[in-house]
């Protein structure tokens, strides 16, 4: 039987680590003060904006939700970030993705100040890691983020182990992939196009699915004592929760796994308010 790579505690232990962060910058006059941008009324994006006011309230910082119409201008929408980059009691500031068609043309995260962008989704901050930062000169991408810092609390190591990531996004695996790879792990980056998947996944050591596929990976892709990662969020034929792996096959295999949910998605909240403390700390007390 697998370990499982439960999130839970993680998110306790930081969560209280981060409430004292917060309560001593509010002693010192400043109380750290996220904004996230909804552009109408998708009902995921919802409920992601939602679990994100309700972490940054948890760790007593200021969180709103900034509701736009779904037929916001073009012009609006850039005023409204550009009214918040130029707050000073705002801290934090990123965008709820995907946002409605008359936006797509707009290069969202080139309208976020660096210093602003707790979702590490700026050209700054992947531009850094590229660089080789492990978040030292810039605000690390979420969901990586949270990924490392499982692997570190679970003493998983990655030095000079073999990772392959299935799924080459610019929130997950490319970003990913470069900071496994400062952390000087040997990264393979897999996607659609890739023609011998289970060559390369049955050499791993660490498996991570970034894909958008219920049960994708199967007992044939694996091998005995691998950990694996699994990020996908997706329903099943009925409506239940679940990630790329096909957990009942694989988790009696592998030395490692993430449920699903409960495994990597609260570390993807829990990323984003650990941004929001360091950039006040950093940039702005
Ligand atoms: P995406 O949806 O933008 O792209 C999917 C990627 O999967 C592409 O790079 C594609 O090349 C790859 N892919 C698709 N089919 C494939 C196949 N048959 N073989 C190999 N590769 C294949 O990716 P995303 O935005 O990173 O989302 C991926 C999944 O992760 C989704 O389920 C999403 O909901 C989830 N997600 C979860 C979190 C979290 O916090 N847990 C965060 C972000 C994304």
């Amino acid at each position: 039987m697998a370990k499982l790579l439960l999130a839970k505690p993680l998110v306790e232990k930081t969560t209280e680590n981060l409430k004292k962060r917060c309560e001593k910058l509010k002693e010192g006059g400043i109380t750290p003060c996220i904004k996230v941008i909804l552009v109408g009324e998708d009902p995921a994006s919802k409920v992601y904006t939602r679990s994100k006011k309700r972490l940054g309230e948890k760790i007593g910082a200021d969180a709103e939700i900034v509701n736009l119409p779904d037929d916001v201008s073009v012009e609006e929408f850039t005023t409204t970030i550009a009214k918040h980059n130029s707050d000073k009691n705002v801290h934090g500031l990123m965008v709820q993705l995907p946002v409605p068609s008359q936006l797509s043309g707009v290069d969202i995260q080139s309208l976020i100040s660096p210093e602003k962008d707790v979702d590490g989704a700026t050209e700054h901050s992947l531009a850094s890691i590229i660089l080789g930062s492990k978040g030292e000169n810039s605000l690390l991408p979420c969901t990586p983020s949270g990924i490392i810092s499982l692997l570190k609390f679970y003493n998983i190591e990655l030095v000079g182990k073999n990772v392959v990531i299935i799924g080459r996004s610019l929130i997950v695996g490319k970003p990913l992939a470069m900071l496994m790879t400062n952390y000087n792990a040997t990264v393979t980056l897999c996607h659609s196009r890739t023609s011998n998947l289970m060559e390369h996944t049955q050499n791993a050591d660490i498996i991570v699915t970034a894909i958008g596929q219920n049960s994708f990976l199967k007992a044939c892709h694996i091998k005995e004592g691998q950990t694996i990662i699994d990020v996908g969020i997706n329903r099943n034929s009925e409506g239940k929760l679940c990630g790329d792996v096909d957990f009942d096959a694989v988790e009696p295999i592998v030395s490692a796994i993430t449920p699903v949910p409960g495994g990597v998605g609260p570390l993807t909240v829990l990323s984003l308010a650990q941004n929001l403390i360091e950039t006040t700390e950093k940039n702005f007390s």
